[in-house]
């Protein structure tokens, strides 16, 4: 397989286990994961990053597999002596990665971008891949729901998916810019492939694909731009997306999600127990993509560079 720069953009669970499978199969260096940082927030006067810390504790082999989410072997004693102190302990944070939350926050403080910020944290991880945020600017994922408009991480972690979405807004995004690396990605003149990771598609990919310019890159860029579905056989494999699809009146489907991207993707990658798609002037391959242990991830990811690298080819 020819060798080059990766672009894959994430959310967090489901885009960071393609991640890591891009990861494993990429020259060092090579891969550049843009970041979703609409669901980033400031608590207990912390700068939280979920995404960005998802993929960096996944990279890096820190992550809890039972969870999904946090440090593995992780201990609670902050959040037990919080809670006896009355503080606010709907948002788990546990004492090892409450760590991360202190270091980014004290060096946004000092005057680090969070772009410099997350190159230091996956430096001193020992993570070769590139973790970009999409941007330096603050965007914010908002939710409308039948209870108002609620913040992302009150919406998906307080309130725990329940209400009912009814359309989303990602404040700041107009004013926000493409992160430097981000944009030095899209520049490289080896660019072999642009991956839309397997992350919900309205609450994660389109925070990315809001911050202006993102789309004309994706556009622009000579490197087929392939999508991997989220959703198979009409399911979420976790989260909210089929659910928050339905909300918004759209059949939860890959069919959907193709739609969603149409135009903006050379080919979809949907799951085999969805084979027989066909729309239009898209690209459509199926093969298996439930990604449980590090071999499906690492296959998913040699087959999803085997389908830009056919496309790349001149065709005949
Ligand atoms: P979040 O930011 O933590 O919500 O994570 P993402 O947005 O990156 O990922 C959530 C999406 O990942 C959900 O829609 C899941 O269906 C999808 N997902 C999780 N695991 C897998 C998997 O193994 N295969 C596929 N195809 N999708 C997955």
């Amino acid at each position: 397989m020819s060798g080059g720069r990766v672009i894959a953009l994430s959310g967090g669970i489901g885009g960071a286990k393609l991640a890591l499978g891009l990861h494993r199969v990429s020259a060092p260096g090579a891969l550049t994961i843009i970041a979703n940082t609409g669901d980033d927030f400031r608590h207990l006067g912390l700068h939280v990053s979920p995404d960005i810390d998802t993929l960096l504790y996944t990279l890096a082999g820190l992550d809890d597999p039972v969870k999904g989410w946090g440090r593995r072997d992780e201990t609670w004693t902050f959040m037990r002596a919080l809670a006896e102190l009355g503080g606010e302990t709907w948002f788990q944070l546990g004492d090892g990665d409450l760590a991360i939350h202190v270091e980014r926050t004290r060096r946004l403080g000092a005057g680090e971008s969070l772009s410099q910020v997350t190159d230091g944290l996956r430096r001193r991880l020992g993570i070769s891949s590139l973790i970009v945020p999409m941007s330096d600017e603050p965007v914010a994922t908002r939710v409308a729901t039948d209870e108002g408009w609620l913040d992302f991480q009150h919406y998906f972690v307080r309130r725990r998916c329940e209400p009912r979405v009814s359309g989303l807004e990602f404040v700041g995004a107009d004013d926000a810019r493409m992160a430097p690396e981000a944009v030095a990605a899209f520049a490289d003149p080896t660019l072999r492939a642009v991956i839309l990771c397997p992350s919900n598609p309205y609450l994660s990919v389109d925070p990315v694909l809001a911050v202006p310019g993102m789309r004309k890159a994706l556009a622009e860029c000579a490197a087929p731009v392939i999508a991997i579905s989220p959703i198979i056989a009409g399911q979420a494999v976790k989260g909210p997306t089929a659910k928050m699809m339905a909300e918004l009146g759209l059949e939860p489907s890959a069919a959907t999600v193709a739609r969603h991207y149409e135009g903006l993707i050379d080919a979809f990658v949907i799951d085999e127990a969805d084979a027989g798609l066909a729309i239009a002037g898209l690209d459509i391959v199926a093969t298996p993509t439930l990604m449980r242990g590090l071999d499906d991830k690492e296959r998913l990811a040699r087959f999803v560079l085997a389908v830009a690298e056919a496309l790349a080819e001149p065709r005949g």
